[in-house]
């Protein structure tokens, strides 16, 4: 693989933010921040779990077999540890991948030319599963390359480590504590102890799924009777399928389109609050950047403007299976990525506007233009120094108010004329 937006995605370490997994999984290798916790604390933790572990039907044996020389990795990111360094804040680690690098042409090409492949390899059982869960195949087979390039990517840590330790001193101890116990249930309903593979936040089996979504959607996807999640494709296939129609799939729709603005818009309108139905962003002028023009049903889908990278790259309108993509793993990127790799597996082109090529701001760019925004009284809900759909938004709102030109993207001449606005 060429380069990193080449990897799989590590289950549910966000891809963007995978550039601070990694440096903290090298910033935290050291003995000093094993040290924050004693493995006597580690222990009586494990041992609190048990009576809710009984009261769900685990035996005490499978509970010990699961811990058995388990220890907690300190290495592992979104933990909560007062002696962890904190992320480089300047913008050397943390979201580094800008578009252009994460939808990179030649892999999502590559990808597509396996994923035709595999289409033909398992027609029957992705046949079976559309017609079961209405999920089409191709999306099934993008997030199948997304997530584990077909197979061909398989994750080494221990789960049960996994899950104890952000169980035990993550930031979501609860959601983890959630996770932990359904594990012990996996274990406890037959699946092998050394089946128990997983990214960093405990995702299992080729689609890096979390264990409380095994017993809400895992399915027999192959008809044998079991429900082998690691080496029966259809099963794993079927899996996916059932979890997309749960969180809301649209039967015959598509995840959504890419369009181009007319003059008169401008990437201050992105965002879920301004969905709306397709025909009225038709009328607004907004038109289908290739393919035939949308349909009746279609400009009824209701969807909203989606620009990743502001005024430098394609625009889209996102309909609701997107939002059903981006609730299994909840990011813009990963979400185009699925969607449009569906579509070159369908045989469809590359994007029809390019993405410029630029440097991704720095984290504490974004971060700054967070603050003062919201200083100034934008409705910034959250301060991560993260690009997100919201903050694109409101830097277009406000360069708009303030006669700047409109491009929606961070910038330290934006973040210049913000600080020196709201210092008066
Ligand atoms: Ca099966």
């Amino acid at each position: 693989m060429k380069n990193s937006a080449a990897m799989p995605s590590s289950g549910r370490c966000l891809d963007l933010l995978k550039a601070a997994c990694l440096s903290f999984a090298i910033f935290a290798g050291g003995g000093t921040v094993a040290n924050a916790a004693s493995a006597r604390d580690f222990h009586a933790f494990v041992e609190s779990l048990w009576p809710d572990a009984k009261a769900q039907g685990i035996t005490r044996k499978t509970f010990d077999a699961a811990f058995a020389g388990v220890e907690p990795d300190y290495s592992i990111p979104d933990l909560d540890l007062p002696s962890r360094p904190k992320v480089d804040n300047n913008g050397q680690a943390e979201f580094t991948k800008t578009a252009a690098d994460y939808l990179s042409k030649d892999y999502l090409d590559k990808l597509a030319v396996q994923g035709r492949a595999f289409l033909t390899q398992h027609k029957a059982a992705l046949e079976r599963i559309e017609g079961l869960t209405g999920v089409d195949r191709y999306t099934l087979v993008a997030i199948w390359g997304r997530e584990s390039a077909y197979g061909t990517y398989h994750a080494s840590n221990d789960a049960i480590r996994m899950l104890a330790t952000l169980a035990y001193t993550g930031k979501r101890k609860d959601k983890f504590r959630e996770e932990l116990l359904a594990a012990l249930k996996m274990l406890q309903s037959g699946i092998p102890r050394s089946d128990m593979k997983s990214s960093w936040a405990g995702a299992v089996g080729l689609t890096q799924a979390m264990p409380t979504e095994y017993f809400k959607y895992a399915t027999d996807g192959d008809g044998d009777g079991k429900i082998d999640l690691w080496r029966s494709v259809a099963d794993a296939l079927a899996f996916t399928a059932r979890q997309l129609e749960g969180k809301g799939w649209v039967r015959g729709a598509r995840w959504g389109y890419e369009v181009i603005a007319p003059p008169k818009a401008d990437c201050s309108l992105e965002g879920p609050p301004d969905a709306r139905p397709i025909g009225d962003w038709v009328r607004m002028g907004f038109t289908k950047a290739s393919g035939p023009r949308f349909t009746a049903a279609q400009l009824k889908e209701d969807a909203y403007l989606m620009m990743p990278a502001g005024a430098y790259g394609p625009a889209f309108l996102a309909a609701q299976n997107f939002r059903v993509i981006r609730l299994y793993n909840t990011s813009d990127l990963y979400a185009l990525f699925v969607g449009h790799l569906s579509d070159l597996i369908r045989g469809g082109g590359d994007f029809a506007t390019p993405w410029k090529s630029f440097a991704q701001p720095k984290t504490q760019t974004v971060h700054g233009l967070q603050v003062r925004l919201k200083a100034l009284g934008y409705p910034m809900d959250k301060i991560d120094g993260k690009i997100g759909s919201n903050t694109r938004k409101q830097i277009g709102i406000y360069q708009k108010a303030n006669g700047l030109k409109i491009d929606c993207w961070p910038s330290d001449g934006v973040l210049a004329h913000a600080s020196s606005k709201a210092e008066r």
